[in-house]
C-alpha cells in the first residue's frame, strides 16, 4: 500500500462533487488533525479553471476562518486541479464539514466585493484570478450537493 492515503482511493469510483475525510493524524502530544478531500469535479473527466481555483483558495481561505475558528490549518488546491484539500484541527464529522462548506460555498457563489489578499504585497501571481469562474465553480459545487449529497460513493 502507498503511503500517502489518497493514492489508495479508486478515483473512478467517486462521484463528485463530494466531500470525504482522507486522513486523520495523532500528533506525539495528542492533538488531533483531519484533512478532507473537497472534490469539485470528476477526476480525469473534467476539471477546474487554474484562475478560478487560484481565486476559490483566496476567498475559502478568508470564509472558512469564520466557520472554523482558530481550527484551519489549511485549505489548498490539488494538483490535479479537481478540488481542494481542507485541513482542520481536531475532530469534525464529515457532515458537520460538508454543511459548512455548503455555506462557503454558497456566500462565494454570491461574491461582489475585491478577492481577499489579491494584491501584489500579498499574492505571489495577483492579478491571475477569475472570480467569474470561481462563482460558477462553487454555484455547480452547492447545485451537485444539493442534488447527490456530499457522499461520494452515491451517485
Ligand atoms: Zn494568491
Amino acid at each position: 500500500m502507498d503511503k500517502v492515503p489518497s493514492f489508495n482511493l479508486d478515483h473512478d469510483k467517486v462521484r463528485a462533487p463530494y466531500v470525504r475525510l482522507c486522513d486523520r493524524i495523532e500528533t506525539p502530544h495528542g492533538d488531533l488533525i483531519t484533512k478532507f478531500d473537497i472534490r469539485f469535479t470528476q477526476p480525469n473527466v473534467a476539471y477546474l479553471d487554474s484562475a478560478a481555483m487560484h481565486t476559490i483558495e483566496h476567498i475559502v481561505a478568508e470564509l472558512s476562518r469564520d466557520y472554523w475558528p482558530g481550527e484551519v490549518v489549511d485549505f489548498s488546491p490539488m494538483g490535479c486541479k479537481t478540488g481542494f484539500y481542507l485541513t482542520l484541527l481536531g475532530e469534525h464529522s464529515t457532515m458537520g464539514v460538508a454543511a459548512k462548506m455548503e455555506a462557503i460555498l454558497k456566500r462565494l457563489a454570491s461574491w461582489d466585493q475585491p478577492i481577499p489578499g489579491a494584491t501584489r504585497r500579498t499574492c505571489g501571481n495577483w492579478q491571475f484570478h477569475d472570480l467569474e469562474k470561481a462563482k460558477a465553480a462553487a454555484r455547480a459545487w452547492v447545485e451537485g450537493i444539493g442534488k447527490k449529497g456530499y457522499d461520494p460513493f452515491i451517485a
